[in-house]
């Protein structure tokens, strides 16, 4: 299992010192902004809906170290879910991160997202962890698909 943390510990890293998907990707035509009051993570998240599916997402945003992985991480996954997909998806993540799997063989099917999993040992973390999913169930969220103009 220790072998197992490594790895989690070194995707984290990797994610954390070169965040994939970072900027708003071209022809984004969703935007929500997420903001986590206890630790100070700010994230804004980009998404370009072709139809129901996801073709790109992205993000921006500063903060600690789970946040800006696990907002990484989320983006490279997410790319070509469509919106049902993506929502069950948080729903197994939210569990993940509580602490809430009922199997290893589960925790193994989430595939890259696992290597957040550790933040189920640190609650005051796991709003770090998944702001980013808040944050694009409120982009997928809008209705139409026009982007909010700021
Ligand atoms: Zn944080």
């Amino acid at each position: 299992m220790s072998d197992l943390s490594d790895l989690y510990q070194e995707v984290i890293l990797d994610h954390n010192k070169n965040p994939r998907n970072q900027g708003k990707p071209a022809g984004a035509n969703r935007t929500a902004e997420g903001y986590n009051p206890l630790c100070g993570d700010k994230l804004t998240v980009y998404v370009k809906m072709d139809g129901d599916r996801i073709a790109e997402v992205g993000f921006t945003g500063s903060g600690c170290a789970i946040s800006q992985a696990s907002a990484s991480v989320m983006t490279t996954v997410l790319k070509g879910k469509t919106r049902a997909e993506a929502e069950a998806l948080f729903q197994r993540f939210q569990k993940m991160v509580t602490g809430k799997l009922e199997s290893e063989e589960e925790l193994l099917a989430m595939g890259e997202l696992a290597a957040i999993a550790g933040v189920n040992q640190f609650p005051s973390r796991v709003k770090c962890a998944t702001l980013s999913w808040h944050t694009v169930a409120s982009a997928l969220h809008q209705v139409g698909g026009t982007a909010k103009t700021e």
